[in-house]
């Protein structure tokens, strides 16, 4: 892990070339005594003996016997000092995918945050990434991040991922290319994000090297030859600098160093160059204790060699998103090379080098624990949005809880192509965030291969998958829990639409109504009598003068009569007479609304109010609210209850009752031994009144129902009066 300088840097020590190189536990534990109590390396150690055993027999591609892979992984993350539960369960992150071993076996041994750890590394393995589905990258990275929650997680993942890249020599080419381009397409950028520069270099190198076998070597070759031709002005420049530093007595570390291959291939691919164009393979990077002398030694070296205008840039004012903190200045050297010197302090460089781990790396080094710890949690905090601050260092570990982006959720189709939905969407938003016709027709979700609730939220990395039937249509219910613009708007549309095809229906019957009135068959109406009434009239569709009717914007009667007359049959002579009533189920939709004021039921005389462009609104003939509308015929429809209408209406009656103890259950008892069901009730009386009011909304199939429970509830003796209310 250790950056190579300009002399002893070799790219392809990277490349594992197999054969012998396993690893034993008795290296590991060298290395964990070093930072780790006697009693931790004897947990780990313990852990080890579990994973051994568990994957006993298995072997690596390479002939290797398994358990080298998670000892290799668990030494990885001791070099970033990582703490025991995360050491265990790396240790054991792949017995759950690959052994019998449940989590509760592991919780049972290790304790639940190990379980929880391995839990969350075995959810990242079961996501595999298409990486035809390039334009994923991003939601695909955003989605691991926040699925992961414990960062601890995503760097045990990014360590069995090194090691996986490392070992991958021996897979099949079609293998090889494709881990190598998911590392290249995600993991190197999550690493990068998280600040862990020397991981995110080896990972993008090993990733050239098997995606472009051939590039990688003839980069190679031309880096290793260039290292020779400039190895004297590299050195001059070195020393230059070094003096420089010294004659202005700033104490400082000074060293070169080469960039990294993946990085040069990028800058000629994006700016199009040849290698003997690319200048600053070189770096140099200077050391200092604080702010005030990078500034200071930023001026010296200016005086020293000239800098180039517009290519000074100083992230320790503003920080980079990753938390990275440097002065960037790129010089006129000697020759007129271009040299690029960065300027930190060493805890910038720290967390340059180590971004997130640096936590744990530098965590044990007393004098500066404290600043480094801060300047993790600042970094922590600007990057991951960390609510909880804690003083203490034991508890600060356990609230590193990643949460990067707290706004979004990433889900699954059964397909493996990621949608990214504002937090708190639901399976429907989900469906319409699919397709509008899957958003329409849903009815039921499996939500992780389980049914769920429709109204169910979603949570990060859940697998839904929605299920719909051809006749399924959106539920004006569904508009109480939806959450995006795009679900909602199509909810609405549809009910609009549906309001519209209801409206039609029920003017389809007001029309044979006003037909039947003028003694016509509604059958007898020809196509042609339609076409050339239509032509003569409106210059709209059939439907949409039914559902003008419906929604009262014509009259049937008008209608009806210009129908006929489009008929011509001479002689005919057809009065219009009285128009029969238009029948009413109370199940019409939309299109027919049971006025609140009065509460029709069935067996009540009704009368129809027009209200243009909303349907029909159905009253009571002596509701009082519609008294002073009576006057004008034209907005009144004559219409009757249909004798089967099959569905309990509300209805409201008031009691006056007596004040005494369990009168409430005596009277609720009563209507529910009627058979009717209570749907609201409201009670008010002055504390120390004699008498209460009740009023309740019931639900009754017609008036002799209500009758029904009106004479069963006259025989309570504490209720003195009794009266259905209307408007
Ligand atoms: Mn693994």
């Amino acid at each position: 892990m250790k950056e190579g300088t300009a002399q002893e840097f070799d790219p392809s020590s990277y490349v594992y070339h197999g054969g012998g190189a396993q690893a034993e536990f008795g290296l590991l534990k060298e290395r964990l005594a070093a930072y780790l109590k006697p009693e931790d390396v004897a947990q780990v150690e313990a852990a080890y003996r579990f994973s051994d055993a568990a994957h006993k027999g298995q072997l690596r591609a390479s002939g290797d016997p398994y358990i080298s892979h998670p000892v290799e992984v668990c030494t990885i993350l001791s070099d970033w000092h990582l703490d025991v539960p995360a050491l265990c369960a790396a240790m054991l992150h792949d017995v759950m995918e690959d052994t019998p071993t449940t989590m509760e076996d592991i919780a049972e041994r290790f304790g639940k945050t190990v379980a929880v750890l391995v839990d969350g590394v075995s959810k990242l393995d079961k996501i595999e990434f298409q990486t035809e589905a390039q334009a994923q990258g991003e939601n695909f990275r955003k989605m691991l991040l926040a699925m992961a929650r414990d960062v601890r997680v995503i760097l045990i993942k990014l360590a069995d991922r090194l090691h996986n890249m490392r070992t991958l020599g021996p897979m099949a080419m079609e293998k090889r290319r494709r881990i190598a381009g998911e590392t290249l397409e995600i993991y190197a950028p999550i690493a990068n994000r998280l600040g862990l520069n020397n991981l995110y270099r080896e990972l993008e190198d090993l990733s050239f090297f098997y995606l472009y076998p051939t590039r990688y070597s003839v980069l190679e070759k031309a880096v290793r030859a260039a290292r020779g031709n400039r190895r004297e002005l590299v050195s001059k420049v070195l020393e230059a600098i070094k003096q420089k530093l010294k004659d202005c007595n700033i104490e400082a570390t000074v060293t070169g160093r080469e960039k990294h291959l993946y990085s040069i291939y990028s800058k000629m691919q994006g700016k199009n160059l040849a290698f003997s164009e690319v200048y600053d393979i070189y770096g140099f990077r200077v050391i200092v204790k604080d702010v005030p002398t990078a500034y200071i030694a930023l001026g010296s070296l200016h005086s020293l060699y000239k800098p180039i205008p517009g290519k000074f840039k100083d992230y320790i004012a503003i920080p980079k998103a990753n938390g990275y903190q440097s002065l960037h200045t790129t010089l006129f050297g000697p020759f007129g090379t271009p040299i690029e010197v960065q300027i930190r302090t060493a805890d910038m460089h720290k967390i340059a080098e180590a971004g997130v781990a640096s936590h744990w790396l530098y965590k044990s080094s007393e004098t500066s624990m404290n600043e480094v710890q801060q300047k993790t949690h600042q970094w922590l905090q600007s990057l991951l949005e960390i609510q909880s601050e804690s003083g203490d260092a034991v508890e600060f570990l356990e609230h590193i809880k990643v949460d990067l982006f707290p706004d979004e959720v990433y889900v699954f189709t059964p397909k493996g192509k990621i949608f990214s939905l504002p937090r708190g969407a639901t399976a429907v938003d989900f469906a319409y965030a699919v397709h509008t016709d899957v958003g329409n027709r849903c009815v039921a979700v499996k939500i992780n291969h389980e049914l769920a609730p429709l109204r169910t939220e979603l949570r990060n990395g859940d697998q839904v998958e929605i299920i719909t039937t051809a006749h399924g249509r959106p539920n004006p219910a569904w508009l109480n829990y939806v959450v995006t613009g795009k679900a909602r708007s199509h909810i609405r549309h549809y009910l609009k639409t549906m309001q519209y095809e209801e409206s039609a229906a029920l003017g389809e019957r007001m029309l044979n109504q006003a037909l039947r009135a003028l003694q016509a068959e509604p059958g007898q109406v020809s196509d042609a009598q339609w076409e050339r009434f239509l032509k003569e009239n409106s210059g709209k569709s059939r439907q949409e003068v039914l559902a003008d009717i419906g929604l009262g914007k014509r009259l049937n009667v008008v209608v009806a009569t210009q129908l006929l007359a489009a008929g011509g049959e001479a002689g005919v002579e057809r009065k219009p007479g009285q128009v029969g009533a238009v029948t009413i189920r109370g199940t019409e939709g939309m299109a027919v609304q049971l006025a609140k004021c009065c509460r029709p039921i069935p067996g009540d005389p009704i009368i129809g109010f027009i209200n243009k462009g909303k349907g029909l609104v159905i009253h009571t003939h002596d509701c009082p609210t519609i008294a002073e509308y009576r006057a004008d015929p034209d907005k009144w429809l004559d219409v009757e209850w249909d004798p089967d209408t099959r569905k309990l209406f509300d209805v409201t009656i008031r009691l006056v009752v007596a004040n005494q103890r369990g009168v409430l259950a005596k009277v609720a008892a009563s209507i529910a031994e009627a058979g009717s069901n209570i749907d609201n009730v409201a009670m008010e009386g002055e504390d120390g009144s004699a008498y209460t009011n009740m009023t309740f909304t019931l639900q009754v199939e017609n008036r002799v129902h209500l009758a029904q429970v009106m004479k069963n509830l006259r025989r309570i003796q504490e209720v003195v009066r009794i009266a259905r209310v209307k408007g």
